[in-house]
């Protein structure tokens, strides 16, 4: 069994996720698919809760805008008789996310607690959405699996729940967003920390034992720098866990950097891959 994540770029477009759903239908062993919000939704969920706060109309714009992309994805992705289901269980969740922003605006004042909760729709949707959208998948709710305390992972509690859950998985796919937990505690929503779906996915690897980790996102594999910045940048082939770990804690943003150390400590082989380019070898980090 592996674990699948891919990150904002990869499920942003209705293209990206056509390849999305091809890699993961392709794939001949049992997966755990981990998904990131669509891309740049996270910061959008972010600029309305602020708006929200001034009491600006704006915020309910930007929901009909996020709406009108979760929508027409699913009205060119999901075919047969799921469109309708689909459209039903979306529309339930951006109701949820109107009233939050309401609440918000109503309160003038925008609390931690209310953050945590409206960017948690963002992998909600996309989770809801791509497991509808990828043949024989079935959805777990990560809000019912994973648990933290300020912002790190509760592993006693999040593997126990996934031994009940995942682990008595018996399908082809199960797909799960990255990044939304619970608080062990309160039970309120309280989220991994920016760039959090890496985290999730490694530690979903590591409770299951899972043969590999796949980060599939949108270069060619771990780079000697940031190609954003460096053009010359070049793909690094194979790299230790220690490698791995020091270019992450300099910023090395392709990882989130408490990723590495829940699949190394099980001596799991972790892949970088590129979503838009299947062939490129991609970059294996290992002992
Ligand atoms: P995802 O949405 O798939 O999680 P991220 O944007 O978080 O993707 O990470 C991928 C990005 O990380 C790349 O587009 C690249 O600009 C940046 N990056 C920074 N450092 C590196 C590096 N050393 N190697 C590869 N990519 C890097
Ligand atoms: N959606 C979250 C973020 O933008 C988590 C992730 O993409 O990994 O930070
Ligand atoms: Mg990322």
């Amino acid at each position: 069994m592996k674990v699948l994540k891919f990150g904002g770029t990869s499920v942003g477009t209705v293209e990206a996720l056509r390849n999305v759903k091809y890699i993961v239908e392709n794939q001949e062993e049992p997966v755990i698919v981990v998904v990131s919000a669509l891309g740049g939704l996270t910061d959008t969920l972010i600029q309305a809760a602020n708006l929200a706060a001034k009491n600006d109309i704006g915020a309910y714009r930007i929901v009909q805008d996020i709406t009108a992309r979760h929508n027409e994805i699913m009205n060119k992705l999901i075919t047969g008789e799921q469109i309708d289901d689909a459209l039903n269980r979306v529309r339930a969740l951006f109701y949820e996310l109107s009233n939050a922003y309401t609440d918000i605006s109503r309160n003038e004042e925008l609390t931690e607690a209310d953050l945590e909760e409206v960017v948690s729709y963002g992998e909600r949707l996309s989770s809801l959405i791509i497991s509808l959208i990828i043949d024989d998948a079935t959805y777990f709710n990560s809000l019912e699996i994973m648990r933290s305390s300020n912002h790190e992972c509760d592993l006693e509690a999040t593997n126990a729940n996934i031994a009940n859950t995942l682990g008595k998985f018996k399908g082809k796919v199960a797909v799960m967003g990255g990044f939304i937990s619970r608080d062990s505690k309160s039970r309120r929503i309280s989220n991994l920390g920016r760039g959090g779906s890496d985290y999730t996915a490694a530690i979903v690897a590591s409770a299951l034992n899972a043969d590999s980790l796949e980060i599939w996102t949108d270069v060619d594999g771990f780079m000697t720098a940031d190609p954003k910045v460096d053009p010359n940048a070049t793909v690094i082939r194979q790299m230790t866990y220690d490698q791995a770990q020091e270019m992450c804690d300099q910023g090395a943003k392709v990882i989130y950097a408490p990723t590495i150390k829940p699949v190394a400590e099980k001596h799991i082989p972790i892949w970088v891959k590129n979503t838009f380019n299947r062939g490129a070898l991609g970059t294996l980090i290992s002992d």
